[in-house]
């Protein structure tokens, strides 16, 4: 979990290792940038025999200048002992035989021998391991450019962003064509407009305008000249599934706008039908509310939408509509050059 630092003594750490648990890498560094305690600690003090004393006995502690002699010690205030830092949080197998227990699992507390056996560990093939992938751990938490994890997630963010844009611009082509009622498609759909085509193939006003745009927007030319063939977005499928996308758009705001009304959530439907050039019946289904507090009327060409509302919860109304402040009666017939 980025940024989560749980645990402040390296001998949770440990327990967490021992147990297998992840340790994340914001919760290494923190062992790592706080294996010093601070200048006011004092070091617990453990009394050694010491024949050359006249007390018998000889007073040792942990010493701040190990820390510095040896940069991969931690200090653990709570088991007042030491951990090799890169054995315990970037473990590496032995070549030969196991391990050792002390300073990886647990605590190294012999005061007397300290600096002779961390000497001694800094030999040991394994820990030369660790501390190589400690080193390279900390170079790149202090390079957040060169985290592998950073690359991978700025490059797919950048991927991304690109296809955001391409297809922004594929969306806005179909909102033209859609706004200004032109067929998107003509007898050939197939292919990518910058193919060559033949002139007397018509490739349809949508692929037409994808083509035209292309010549300037960079990014939808790059698209089309590189993308795999399954997926240009560009297709009859797609050209479907992103006008469903934006009619499920339009709808949705429609129906928010109605039931967000001031004057409770009433609409009217008017439908009226003509036959088109084929002969074919054509039915033509308008929506009227009141947007805002306004009086100003929306009128939107709709197909499903009344029947979208009501199941919303919104109240057909088809005679007038109520205004709560100053109580006038707006007439739903009246004032159609106002609506949009
Ligand atoms: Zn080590």
């Amino acid at each position: 979990m980025p940024g989560a630092v749980l645990m402040t003594d390296i001998s949770e750490g440990v327990a967490a290792m021992n147990a297998k648990r992840t340790v994340s890498d914001e919760q290494k560094a923190y062992f790592i940038n706080n294996r010093v305690p601070g200048t006011a600690f004092q070091f617990p003090a453990k009394q050694y025999k010491d024949k050359r004393r006249p007390s018998g006995f000889m007073s040792r502690h942990c010493c701040s200048e190990w820390f510095d002699k040896f940069d991969f010690v931690g200090y653990s205030v709570a088991m007042d002992g030491i951990f090799c830092l890169s054995c315990v949080l970037f473990p590496m197998p032995a070549h030969k035989g196991n391990r050792a227990n002390v300073l990886i699992t647990s605590p190294y507390q012999n005061w007397k021998d300290a600096q002779a056996d961390l000497t001694n560990h800094t030999t040991l093939q394994y820990h030369l391991d660790s501390k190589d992938k400690m080193n390279a751990f900390l170079q790149t938490m202090d390079k957040p450019r060169c985290r592998v994890d950073q690359i991978l997630s700025q490059g797919a963010r950048q991927t991304v962003e690109r296809n955001r844009r391409f297809l922004e611009s594929i969306i806005r082509c179909l909102e033209l064509c859609g706004r200004h009622g032109i067929a998107l498609r003509g007898h050939r759909d197939d292919g990518t407009p910058l193919e060559d085509t033949n002139m007397s193939t018509n490739m349809g006003n949508f692929k037409a305008l994808i083509k035209l745009v292309s010549r300037t927007d960079e990014d939808l030319k790059k698209h089309l000249q590189s993308c795999p063939k399954t997926a240009t977005y560009i297709s009859k499928t797609t050209q479907n599934d992103l006008l469903q996308c934006i009619a499920d758009f339009v709808q949705g705001k429609i129906v928010e706008e109605v039931k967000g009304q001031a004057a409770g959530s009433y609409y009217a439907v008017i439908a009226d039908k003509v036959t088109d050039c084929s002969n074919w019946e054509q039915l033509g289904i308008v929506l009227r509310y009141v947007k805002d507090n306004a009086k100003d009327y929306r009128r939107r060409n709709c197909r499903r939408l009344a029947w979208i509302l009501t199941n919303a919860g919104a109240r057909p109304m088809m005679a007038q509509v109520t205004w709560p402040e100053n109580k006038e009666v707006l007439p739903i017939n009246s004032s159609l050059k106002s609506c949009i």
